[in-house]
């Protein structure tokens, strides 16, 4: 048995070895033309999979980094943070932290965000900003991203900020269709890339309510992002390994072909959605509200699930999650993102088989 656990916790995840080669090139400098020539060859290709014209910036930093910049870009009355799991649930602190005005609209963790609940909360008038977080991965719940957006169109002067860390290319977030204003995500999650690479688009109007405000700081603030984007550059010193990873995962994913991607995360969440309740299991987000990205499993058997992780664990070297912050135990998450095919997510399930057959 080798040491190596393969991931099926909800991010990071596996890196493939074709990845890790990919990033392994000898290093370039970021004000040159190789750099430019990299990040220039991918736009178009960024561009499509984020279902955009606008132009996609790579920073170097965690998706929350992209989080706090939206907030700092664009917010100058007050946002309404959109909460109902463990990563929708902290907008309204880092806002805070940020020296915004945040007020949260929060649900139950394991229930959508309810677009009828935002409309009534902008009906106010006292917020410019809302934030949503499309795939809550501590509860395995999509909101409706299209109703939501559709909601916040209705007015005019509000920004729709969009985290789609756990489920952007693994389903289909059509950026300039849904009119979001800030879309992020990160590396390590469907992207199947090590972390500290996070991808965002800004909208025209974004750009315009950043230029109406005056502390948007320096490392994250959009119009630096555009104006080095023009000339193919970052505006600091860039990841440039995981961006070398980034261009070859790029033409993994259109060597599948999008619609193919998109079909395989869905099939592949389907076999784990099969095992659920084949074994007497339910899931924790309601039915047409479950992610496709990975599956956060009620524990209505009430198994010893730290055992049953370690049983998986030691005895196939397969990690899954037990469960996120307050429901630590009461549920476990499998991720079915990135690169698994039928055949690994077929023994991630019969690891799980054996592991419950041994508790
Ligand atoms: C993982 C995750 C984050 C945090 O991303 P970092 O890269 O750790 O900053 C935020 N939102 C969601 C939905 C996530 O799944």
């Amino acid at each position: 048995m080798s040491d190596h656990i393969r991931l099926y916790i909800p991010g990071p995840i596996e890196v493939s070895p074709s990845s890790f080669e990919a990033m392994s090139t000898p290093m370039i400098g970021h004000r040159g033309k190789e750099f430019q020539e990299l990040y220039g060859g991918m736009q178009e290709r960024l561009q499509t999979l984020f279902e955009t014209k606008q132009p996609v910036f790579l920073s170097t930093s965690s998706a929350w980094g992209i989080m706090e910049g939206s907030l700092r870009n664009l917010v100058a009355k007050k946002v309404l943070c959109c909460g109902n799991g463990a990563f929708s649930d902290k907008w309204v602190d880092v806002a805070q932290r940020c020296g915004k005005q945040a007020e949260g609209l929060m649900f139950e963790w394991g229930q959508p965000v309810d677009p009828e609940a935002v409309r009534e909360k902008l009906n106010s008038g006292e917020f410019d900003a809302v934030t949503l977080v499309h795939n809550e991965t501590s509860t395995g719940v999509t909101s409706p991203l299209a109703e939501i957006a559709a909601v916040v169109r209705e007015f005019e002067d509000v920004m729709l900020i969009v985290d789609t860390v756990s489920s952007f290319s693994a389903v289909p977030t059509p950026v300039d269709a849904l009119g979001i204003d800030v879309m992020l995500t990160g590396s390590q999650k469907a992207l199947a890339l090590p972390p500290g690479l996070a991808l965002f688009t800004v909208s025209d109007a974004a750009f315009a309510r950043a230029e109406t405000l005056n502390d948007r700081g320096y490392y994250f603030d959009f119009l630096e992002f555009k104006k080095n984007q023009e000339k193919n550059m970052t505006p600091s010193t860039p990841c440039i390994h995981t961006i070398n990873g980034l261009s070859a995962k790029l033409d993994d994913i259109f060597n599948e072909g999008l619609g193919n991607r998109y079909a395989r995360h869905e099939r592949l969440n389907g076999l784990v959605a099969d095992w659920v309740t084949n074994n007497g299991f339910e899931f924790f987000a309601p039915e047409g509200f479950r992610s496709k990205s990975l599956t956060c499993i009620k524990n209505n058997r009430e198994i010893d699930v730290p055992r049953f992780s370690q049983l998986i664990r030691k005895n196939h070297s397969i990690a899954i999650n037990g469960g996120y912050g307050k429901i630590k135990g009461l549920t476990f998450r499998v991720s079915n993102m990135g690169n698994e095919t039928d055949e690994t997510m077929g023994e991630v399930l019969a690891a799980m088989d054996d592991s419950l057959a041994k508790l």
